[in-house]
C-alpha cells in the first residue's frame, strides 16, 4: 500500500497544501481572534533571520531604528485626507481605558506616517536636519476581511521606514534606493525569490503617496504577492503635520518624505514560493540551521562522531545542528527535517561511522548519497550555494514560463489562470483595469520594457503585469 502523502498534494489543493504546511512544519497557528497568529519557534526563526539580514542592508542605507508609540490619536489619521480614507475600514480603534470612555478615541496603529509626522515637525527645523532617515521594527494592526496566515493577517509584524528630504529628487531616489538596494537585492541574495520590481498604478497606490514602488513575485500556483513596497509621500503628511524646515535661503519649506515597508508575509511568500509537496524548502543563506546532523540509533561512536563533524563544519562557517534525539524513530525525524525545510541532512549510524563515510540528504536538489565523513567540512559550503542558486533559478523559471504575452482584457483574464499575463499599459489603461479588477485581476506593476521602472505611467513603451493576487 503506498504511504499517505504528509501534505495535501499541492496540485490537488494549493491552499490546503500551504495551511498544512504552516502547522506541520511548525510555522504558526491561527490566533484566538480571528485573522491573528501565533507565530511558532521555528517560523520565527526565520523572521529573526529575515530582520537581522534586512536590519543590516537599512542601516547601510544610513537609516536608524527607533520606536514610536502603538497608539494614535484618530485625529491625527484625519488630517490627510486620502490616507484616512484608504485606513478607515480596516482601523481597530479604541474607545474605552482604565474602565472609562476614552475623551478621544485612539487607533492601534496600521501604519505610523501619522504619529511619525508629529515629531518629525517637531525634529526637523533646517536643512541640516536633512535628511533624516528613521525604521521602526514594530507589529501593526489592520482589520483585515479575508486574513491568510502570513500573507494577510490583522495584526503583523514588520519594519517600517520613513525619512524626511530637502527636495523631492532626494526623497525619489531613496525610495528607489530602498526599493532596488535593500529590498530587491534581499529578496534575491537571501530568500531566493525571483521578483518583478515595478510601480504601481493609480489604483493600487498606497493610501497618500505620490507614487508606489512595488515588488511582486509568482508563487507556486502562478498567483503573485506583493512582497514588499516602497511609497513617494510627496508633501501630503508634510503639509498636514506642517513639517517644515528652514531652507539655504532663509525660505520656510516642506520636507519630501517616503515610507517603506515589508512583513511577516515574507514567510508566506517563502513557503509559496519554495515549498514543495515534502514540506518548506528553506534557502541556505537565510537558514538558521543550514545543515542537520542527525544520528540515527543511540550509539557512543555515532554520536561522537556527530559531535566532532558538527564542530568542523562550525569551523568552516556552517550554521549546524546535532539531532541526538534517538528516542524518537530515525524516520519520523527525517520527514519532520524535510517538512521543516533544512537545506542539507547529515545521518550517521554506526555502520557509517565504521567506514568512516555518512549519508548526505539535499533538500533542496533531491537526492542521497554517501559521503566520507573527513570531507564534507570542505564540500559542505560549495553545496549550499549550489542549492542556495538552483531555488533562485527555479522561480525565475516558473515566472518566466507562466508569463504570456496579450493584447486584450479577455486574454489577460485567460493569462491569468495559470500564471501572468503581459499587457502594453496603452492598450489597458484606466477603464481596461477597471474590467480586469471585475474578474478579480488587478494590475500588479507597471514596468518599462527594458525591465526597469518607468518614470510614469504615461512613458512609452510601459507594459502591465496582470495576475489574480493574495
Ligand atoms: P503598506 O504600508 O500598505 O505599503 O504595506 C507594506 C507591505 O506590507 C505590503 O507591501 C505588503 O507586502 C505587506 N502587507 C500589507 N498588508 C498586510 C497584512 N495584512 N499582513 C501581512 N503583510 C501585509
Amino acid at each position: 500500500m503506498a504511504k499517505a502523502p504528509v501534505l495535501t498534494p499541492r496540485a490537488d489543493d494549493f491552499p490546503r497544501w500551504y495551511q498544512d504546511l504552516i502547522n506541520k512544519a511548525e510555522l504558526a497557528d491561527n490566533g484566538p481572534v480571528r485573522g491573528t497568529m501565533v507565530i511558532r519557534p521555528y517560523g520565527y526563526g526565520l523572521w529573526e533571520r529575515m530582520q537581522s539580514e534586512m536590519d543590516a542592508r537599512i542601516k547601510d542605507a544610513g537609516v536608524s531604528n527607533a520606536y514610536f508609540p502603538l497608539f494614535i490619536p484618530q485625529s491625527y489619521l484625519t488630517r490627510e485626507a486620502e490616507h484616512v480614507e484608504g485606513f478607515a475600514p480596516e482601523l481597530a480603534v479604541v474607545t474605552h481605558g482604565g474602565g472609562k470612555e476614552l475623551e478621544e478615541p485612539v487607533v492601534v496603529r496600521p501604519t505610523s506616517e501619522t504619529i511619525i509626522n508629529e515629531y518629525f515637525s517637531k525634529w526637523v527645523q533646517s536643512y541640516r536636519d536633512l535628511p533624516l532617515l528613521i525604521n521602526q521594527w514594530a507589529n501593526v494592526v489592520r482589520w483585515e476581511l479575508r486574513p491568510r496566515v502570513f500573507l494577510r493577517t490583522t495584526e503583523f509584524l514588520w519594519q517600517e521606514g520613513h525619512t524626511a528630504h530637502a527636495t523631492y529628487e532626494d526623497a525619489r531616489d531613496f525610495a528607489a534606493h530602498i526599493h532596488r538596494n535593500v529590498y530587491d537585492e534581499f529578496m534575491e541574495n537571501v530568500l531566493a525569490m525571483d521578483t518583478v520590481p515595478g510601480r504601481k498604478t493609480a489604483r493600487e497606490r498606497f493610501a497618500g503617496a505620490l507614487n508606489t514602488l512595488t515588488l511582486e513575485a509568482m508563487m507556486g500556483d502562478g498567483k503573485a504577492l506583493q512582497v514588499a513596497t516602497s511609497h513617494e509621500l510627496g508633501q501630503n503628511f508634510a503639509k498636514a503635520f506642517h513639517t517644515q524646515y528652514l531652507s539655504k535661503d532663509s525660505t520656510q519649506e516642506y520636507v519630501w518624505q517616503t515610507s517603506w515597508g515589508s512583513t511577516t508575509r515574507m514567510i508566506g511568500a517563502l513557503v509559496m514560493m519554495h515549498g514543495d509537496d515534502n514540506g518548506l524548502r528553506v534557502p541556505p543563506r537565510l537558514a538558521a540551521t543550514q545543515v542537520v546532523v542527525v544520528v540515527i540509533k543511540e550509539d557512543e561512536a555515532a554520536l561522537d562522531a556527530a559531535r566532532k563533524l558538527a564542530a568542523r563544519l562550525k569551523e568552516a562557517g556552517v550554521r549546524v545542528q546535532v539531532d541526538d534525539r534517538t528516542d524518537t524513530p530515525f524516520g519520523r525525524r527525517a520527514v519532520d527535517w524535510e517538512l521543516k525545510g533544512v537545506p542539507l541532512r547529515v545521518e550517521i549510524g554506526p555502520r557509517d561511522v565504521a567506514a568512516g563515510t555518512a549519508v548526505l540528504a539535499r533538500r533542496i536538489a533531491g537526492g542521497k548519497e554517501p559521503v566520507a565523513l573527513d570531507a564534507l567540512p570542505g564540500v559542505v559550503p560549495g553545496i549550499l550555494e549550489e542549492d542556495q542558486a538552483l531555488l533562485l533559478r527555479e522561480s525565475r523559471e516558473r515566472r518566466e514560463s507562466r508569463t504570456a504575452d496579450v493584447t486584450s482584457v479577455d486574454e489577460a483574464v485567460e493569462a491569468a489562470a495559470t500564471g501572468w499575463g503581459r499587457i502594453p499599459w496603452a492598450a489597458l489603461g484606466d477603464a481596461g483595469e477597471a474590467k480586469l479588477a471585475e474578474q478579480g485581476v488587478t494590475v500588479r506593476c507597471l514596468v518599462a520594457e527594458d525591465g526597469t521602472v518607468p518614470e510614469s505611467e504615461d512613458a512609452p513603451g510601459t507594459v502591465a503585469l496582470v495576475a489574480r493576487a493574495y
